[in-house]
This record gives structure tokens, C-alpha cells and sequence, in this order.
């Protein structure tokens, strides 16, 4: 077994997958900056121009519903338009035909089986991908309608208004990238374990990515081997957290 040329093929697919993961965040962002543009839209419109921020809203009721409505559409909308389901159905195909053929091994590229293996609990934080998402959707709702209801009772303006919803929008944004990053982590190294197993390959090497952003967990386990025996998911086996970007590498 060549290790040197093995552990640099999948390298290079793992940067393959780095430079999509920035794309995705590139992709996110253009969503959140259209979606508040609707959502300001749509609250001037139904305000008909009057500064919202001389409403009492918890005294209009009628038009807190209504704005409510629009939040609520919103989200979903922010949520269909990045669509993290799809794009890691994608990624996590394109991952598994990339090691498929730098180890000319059989991995599975059905489209159910990846889609079991990314919808499955995972250890790191007890969630399911739909159970995470749901949870943003409703966090990301809530954080919107209270900075609405805020923002008038503090007689802010209407462009202080926009400037919190994008920031609130690029938030579930972000977190929509948080979720691709580490659930394509979990994939990957999930797969690089059964092919290692499938290969003969008895040992890993824990190798972390090296820069202001790396947690205090992987610098510490950052070149540190492991029997696959002994691995453990948020352990030694990444992601070891939200956003990790570790991985296995083949060791002798
Ligand atoms: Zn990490």
C-alpha cells in the first residue's frame, strides 16, 4: 500500500470539497441579501410608506399577523432557496464517486443510501438534518418577528429596521453553511473510515486544518494517530464540533 499517494489523493479531494464549501457560502449570502430586500418591500408595502416604527404593533394586531405571515414566508423561502438537502445529496455523491474511483473501490453512490447516511442522528448534537434545520427555521422566525416588534417600540427607523433583518437573515444564512460544512465532514470521513476498512488499513492519522479558525480540539489532535478501532464520532473522529473541518488520513 502506497500511504503517501493515498493520503494525497484524498487531499486533493478534500480540497476539491473546501472550494465548493466556500461557493455554497458565496451562494448563501446572495439569498440573505435578496431576501430582506423582499422582506423590507413587502412591510413598507403593507404599511403603505408610513414609517412602521410609529406603530405600536402589540396594539395593531392585525398588522403584526400580517408581518408575521411575511417573516414566516420568508424563512421558508431563505430555506427552499439554499436548499442544504439537495446541494449535500450532490456533494455527498460527487464525494463518494471522487473515492471511488482514486481507490478503484465499490462505493455505494446510490442516491438512498447517501441520503440515509446524511439524514441520520448525528452524535455531535442528537439531531437528525431535518430536526436541525426545523430548529433554525423556528429559532430564525422567532429572532425576526421579536426585532420587528422591537425595532417599532423603539421608534428605530426604517433602515435600521432593513440593517437588523439582514443581520438576523444572514444569520440562519450562515448557519445553513454551518450545517453543510460539518454534515459533509461527517460524510466524509465516514466514508474514508469504510473504504480504510475495505483497504486493510488498520490506522489513522488526525489531521486538522491548521489556522485562526481551528478549535482548540482538533489543534490538539492535529497529528496525533489513532487505531480504527478505537475511533469515537466527536471524540477522535470528526467533526468533533459544529464547523469542524478535520480529517482521517490513512496511517501505517
Ligand atoms: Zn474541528
Amino acid at each position: 500500500m502506497n500511504y503517501e499517494k493515498l493520503q494525497q489523493q484524498i487531499l486533493n479531494i478534500y480540497n476539491k470539497q473546501l472550494k465548493h464549501e466556500s461557493k455554497y457560502d458565496e451562494d448563501f449570502m446572495k439569498v440573505a441579501e435578496e431576501q430582506t430586500d423582499i422582506i423590507i418591500g413587502k412591510i413598507y408595502r403593507l404599511t403603505k410608506g408610513k414609517d412602521i416604527t410609529n406603530v405600536d404593533l402589540y396594539g395593531a394586531k392585525g398588522l403584526l399577523s400580517k408581518i408575521a405571515t411575511i417573516l414566516e414566508t420568508a424563512v421558508k423561502n431563505i430555506e427552499n432557496a439554499n436548499n442544504i438537502k439537495g446541494r449535500l445529496l450532490q456533494a455527498a455523491q460527487a464525494l463518494n464517486s471522487d473515492l471511488a474511483k482514486a481507490t478503484n473501490l465499490e462505493v455505494d453512490n446510490n442516491k438512498e443510501g447517501v441520503n440515509k447516511t446524511l439524514n441520520a442522528k448525528k452524535e455531535y448534537d442528537g439531531l437528525t438534518l431535518t430536526q436541525r434545520l426545523s430548529k433554525h427555521r423556528v429559532s430564525y422566525y422567532d429572532k425576526l418577528l421579536k426585532l420587528v416588534v422591537l425595532n417599532a417600540a423603539q421608534k428605530k427607523s426604517i433602515s435600521d429596521l432593513a440593517d437588523a433583518i439582514e443581520k438576523e437573515v444572514r444569520g440562519m444564512c450562515y448557519a445553513h453553511g454551518r450545517v453543510m460544512t460539518t454534515e459533509l465532514n461527517s460524510f466524509l470521513n465516514e466514508a474514508l473510515v469504510s473504504i480504510y476498512i475495505q483497504l486493510g488499513i488498520k490506522n489513522v492519522e488526525f489531521s486538522a486544518i491548521q489556522d485562526d479558525r481551528t478549535s482548540w480540539m482538533c489543534h490538539e489532535n492535529d497529528g496525533k494517530v489513532f487505531a480504527i478501532s478505537e475511533l469515537h464520532t466527536s471524540v477522535n473522529k470528526p467533526p468533533l464540533h459544529p464547523h469542524c473541518r478535520s480529517i482521517l488520513l490513512p496511517h501505517e
